[in-house]
C-alpha cells in the first residue's frame, strides 16, 4: 500500500477489501507462501513458534488438523459473539 495506512485514491483508509482471487496478482506460488505463513502466525497465537520442538517439529496431519479445529473455533465464536451483540 504506497500510502502506508494513511488513505489514498487505491484504499479506504488504509484498507481494502479482497474482491477475485490473488492469484491473478501474485501468482499461485506467493499465495501459497502467504498461507503458510499465515498458518504460522495461528500456531504462534497458541504458543507453538516455528523453532525447534515448536510447531515445525509436528506432525503435518496433526498441524493440519489443529489448524482446521482452531478455525472452526474461532468462526464459531464469532458467530457466538456476533449473535449476542446483534452485528
Ligand atoms: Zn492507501
Amino acid at each position: 500500500m504506497s500510502c502506508g495506512g494513511a488513505g489514498c485514491d487505491d484504499c479506504q483508509d488504509g484498507r481494502w477489501k479482497l474482491t477475485e482471487c490473488p492469484v491473478v496478482y501474485i501468482g499461485s506460488a506467493m499465495v501459497r507462501r502467504i498461507a503458510d505463513a499465515l498458518k504460522l502466525v495461528r500456531f504462534a497465537r497458541h504458543g507453538l513458534l516455528p523453532v525447534g520442538g515448536g510447531v515445525l517439529n509436528q506432525t503435518i496431519w496433526f498441524r493440519d488438523f489443529c489448524d482446521f479445529a482452531w478455525r472452526h473455533q474461532d468462526a464459531i465464536k464469532a458467530e457466538q459473539q456476533a449473535a449476542a451483540y446483534g452485528y
